[in-house]
């Protein structure tokens, strides 16, 4: 089938600007906390926090990359805010939160890329909230062992990096990440701690084809990647990078059912699927299978 080339309805954002939602965010701002749902435009926001979910990013909002399908700011970093930690733990505990996603702009600039403070992040979620669920959305950490060591003794139930787009692909639109190191991180974790679940995410439209998406989750499934969530991508200003081409609804469900056939134990795959997207359900899938 061939995909469409205009925004099609079931891209159309239902809004809700319940109280839950404002009330999150305006603890968000008392605790200065950022959060991916907002820094990158997530269509989901609304859903996610009526329901009391959030992905924090952690090392400021300035990113030291500037990726071309990014709604973050690049430029030089803040500072390093080592109170940051207990605020995120804080927050979780105040929204009553099962699952927590801890993320991060890159941190080209600091020694350890910022693995430290993910560490005691989820160090911090652990000791004020022992079931929550914690995964880690963590930056390539310019491709060093000893950053993913970091946060891996940390023990996140779910490691999470994303891939972001197919192999070909990748430098047009990924800035200074690549393809290879981000399979490598993957596969390094499995080597580290065999035991925690590794996931990671493409974004559908920037002008990959059909095969090469095939042939992402092939190389996926090869460094033993246990998750994979597949969304559409939506351009967060025009001057980001321009959507080559909407997937329908029936293509997600039928890349679904591929990643399934190769060995995933949990595809999430859907026009506004983004890589925190259900993730609660995808960490209760690989725990209990
Ligand atoms: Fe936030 Fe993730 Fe939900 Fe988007 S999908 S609103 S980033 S928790
Ligand atoms: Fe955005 Fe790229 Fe920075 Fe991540 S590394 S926050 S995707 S600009």
């Amino acid at each position: 089938t061939k995909p469409m080339e205009r925004k099609p309805e079931w891209l159309k954002i239902k809004l809700n600007t319940g109280d839950n939602f404002k009330e999150i965010k305006s603890m968000m701002r008392s605790k200065t906390l950022h959060t991916v749902c907002e820094e990158a435009k997530c269509p989901n926001i609304h859903e996610c926090w009526a329901n009391r979910t959030a992905t924090f990013m952690i090392l400021g909002d300035i990113c030291t990359r500037a990726c071309r399908f990014c709604a973050v700011n690049t430029g030089l970093p803040t500072e390093l805010d080592l109170q940051e930690p207990e605020r995120v733990a804080d927050a979780a505990l105040q929204m009553g939160l099962q699952h927590c996603v801890v993320t991060s702009v890159a941190r080209d600039d600091l020694e350890d890329g910022g693995a430290m403070i993910f560490a005691r992040t989820i160090q911090a979620i652990r000791e004020k909230m022992p079931l929550c669920g914690v995964e880690v959305l963590i930056p390539d950490f310019l491709g060093r062992e000893q950053s993913l060591i970091t946060v891996l003794e940390a023990k996140p139930d779910i490691l999470n990096h994303n891939i972001e787009t197919v192999e070909r692909m990748s430098d047009r639109v990924r800035s200074k990440a690549k393809y290879r190191r981000s399979l490598e991180l993957l596969e390094r974790s499995k080597r580290i701690a065999p035991g925690i679940p590794t996931k990671s995410s493409i974004m559908l439209g920037v002008g990959e084809e059909w095969d090469e998406i095939l042939q992402t989750m092939d190389d996926l499934r090869a460094v033993d990647c246990n998750i994979m969530t597949i969304g559409q991508y939506l351009q967060p200003s025009p001057k980001h990078l321009d959507v080559k081409m909407y997937y329908t609804p029936e293509q997600f469900a039928i890349l679904k059912t591929e990643g399934m056939k190769r060995g995933f134990k949990h595809v999430e795959s859907g026009p506004l699927v983004r890589s925190s997207y259900h993730a609660h359900e995808q960490g209760k899938s690989v725990v209990e299978s």
